[in-house]
């Protein structure tokens, strides 16, 4: 077997998104990768040469030099895919007008306001889970009166703000926005008061976050939602492991 294995068409237009150069098919079905007495009649790999390398199975600098193996098909030149070249292309038009219908829809606006600091919490957050052991985003949440942020289940580049008191049409808490690569998206439920909110956290996230919690009609934990109870926590907005858990 060559290359590495796409389970779905999710990975494959991650793998695609933006490049340019479309798979050119080296053989159509030249290998069966089935069992060898040939029962295995599900799987028919498409081998295709690896575009990143262009069949070279080289990664080489900007200068042209060999500086190791293609990191995309891990030097071994070839791809293997599950579907058709032409099954992909038309899955990643297909998703370029569905975000882009997406969007219109929810009235996707973008909004200048500098989000890094709140990755910077979600990035340290995570480091401390990992630690631990953790996997997944469970407990990765913050909250505040009107929105929770919480990072997508599948995209660690994506945090979304989610409303409390909206749902979608799946029951599911409606978003306000969406940070990416430390910018603010914003979508038609989000007013110019839920702007400010978020903008406030993150010019200042640390801050923000005891400032949150120290309100009395609040008087909740931002990092895990429990009230507060504690003299000590209540006057400082937060639990003291929270604090440390997120680098505030
Ligand atoms: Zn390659
Ligand atoms: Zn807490």
């Amino acid at each position: 077997m060559s290359g590495r294995d796409f389970d779905d068409i999710a990975d494959i237009n991650k793998f695609f998104d933006g490049e340019a150069a479309p798979a050119r098919p080296v053989t159509a079905i030249p290998e069966r990768a089935g069992k060898p007495d040939g029962l295995d009649t599900e799987f028919s790999p498409f081998i295709e040469e690896c575009p990143a390398c262009r069949g070279t199975g080289k990664f080489r600098s900007w200068s042209g030099r060999i500086v190791g193996d293609c990191f995309k098909c891990k030097g071994q030149k070839n791809r293997t895919f599950k579907t058709s070249p032409e099954a992909r292309a038309k899955a990643r038009a297909n998703n370029v007008q569905r975000r882009a219908a997406w969007k219109a829809q929810n009235g996707q606006q973008d909004v200048a306001i500098d989000c890094t600091k709140i990755e910077a919490a979600f990035a340290k957050r995570r480091s401390v889970a990992a630690e631990k052991g953790a996997v997944g985003v469970k407990g990765l949440v913050l909250h505040f009166p009107n929105f929770t942020f919480s990072p997508d289940r599948r995209d660690p580049n994506v945090i979304w703000v989610n409303s409390k008191s909206h749902t979608n049409d799946r029951g599911l808490p409606a978003a306000f926005g969406k940070i990416v690569d430390g910018k603010l998206h914003t979508f038609r439920l989000a007013t110019p008061e839920i702007i400010d909110e978020i903008k406030a956290f993150a010019a200042d996230p640390a801050g923000n976050a005891r400032l949150t919690g120290q309100k009395k009609e609040f008087g909740i934990c931002c990092c895990c939602g429990a009230t507060l109870t504690d003299p000590n926590s209540i006057e400082a907005g937060i639990g003291p492991i929270c604090a440390g858990k997120w680098g505030f």
